[in-house]
């Protein structure tokens, strides 16, 4: 694919600039968990906005739809990390897949938890059914010490009232979920329950009704991919959501998980190849959810 190494690797966190764009793995996994994969399907990489997905389910399995009194659920139109939409709407980010409802959500994690960090990784590894996933310590303090976008929105949170606990415990949190290292094949593997209407295959474990499951996936299918959401509907036609360490997954409902990993971003920080290599697979199978 002649994509494959084109666009831009994330350098805003040095630990992720050095990553070699020239690399590219695809895996799909079925409902029933039989698994494809081609190239670096099982090769770890650091997951980043991803993660979000998983804090999001947590956290509406602690709150329920409250936790959109205080994060809306509409598309932002505006880059991931964004800073005039949050003054202009008063603290209240637009929806839980940006960088500032993100906050908002590991705000609530914090909260809730007694060790955030430690929940959100036994969440991710029981999703997995396997403990082979860990946080890169090296990614998490690259991000946290370059990470003054992030700091600003937190802190224009903090002002607003949008944040219950101290600015630096959740930004600790936030990077630390970011850098999660996970391959292809196991996040087919984690984002199972979004296909099988909130059940987790590894486990038979029901995480969310059927009806909010509905509704997870229409946030990542409105909300997933940032600016790009419109753009990814039309080519790809299914709910997704990328992080700026080149990986996106994309459900299914019904029928499988893919997931794709190339560094190279798009000007919307999602993966060129990858989000090529999603509209090829969606085009030659004939199989979307339009
Ligand atoms: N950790 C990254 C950041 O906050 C996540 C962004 C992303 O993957 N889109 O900038």
């Amino acid at each position: 694919m002649p994509e494959v190494g084109r666009g831009r690797v994330a350098n805003y966190i040095p630990a992720l600039a050095r990553i070699e764009p020239d690399q590219f793995g695809m895996a799909v996994r079925t409902v029933d968990g039989e698994l494809f994969g081609v190239g670096a399907a099982e090769a770890p990489f650091s997951i980043q906005s991803i993660s979000k997905v998983f804090t999001l389910t947590m956290a509406l399995g602690f709150d329920g739809e409250a936790l959109f009194e205080r994060v809306g659920r509409e598309p932002s139109g505006n880059p991931f990390n964004s800073l005039v939409q949050l003054e202009h709407e008063a603290g209240i980010p637009r929806n839980p897949l940006i960088n500032a409802g993100a906050l908002v959500v590991d705000d609530v994690l914090l909260s809730r938890t007694y060790d955030a960090k430690g929940a959100i990784l036994e969440f991710v590894r029981d999703l997995c059914g396997s403990l082979d996933v860990a946080y890169d310590e090296e990614v998490a303090r690259s991000e946290r010490e370059w990470g003054d976008r992030n700091a600003a929105l937190a802190h224009f949170l903090k002002s607003f009232g949008n944040l219950d606990n101290p600015v630096a415990d959740v930004l600790d949190v936030y990077v630390h979920h970011c850098a999660l290292r996970m391959s292809c094949a196991q996040l087919t593997t984690a984002f199972q329950y979004l296909a099988r209407g909130g059940v987790n295959q590894a486990t038979g474990e029901r995480l969310m009704s059927a009806s909010l499951t509905k509704r997870a996936n229409a946030l990542l299918l409105t909300c997933g991919v940032y600016d790009a959401a419109g753009d990814f509907a039309y080519t790809v036609g299914l709910p997704g959501k990328s992080g700026v360490g080149g990986g996106i997954v994309a459900v299914m409902p019904n029928h499988w998980c893919v997931a794709v990993w190339s560094p190279g971003l798009n000007e919307s920080g999602n993966s060129l190849a990858g989000t090529r290599a999603l509209e090829l697979f969606t085009t030659k199978t004939g199989i979307s959810i339009f």
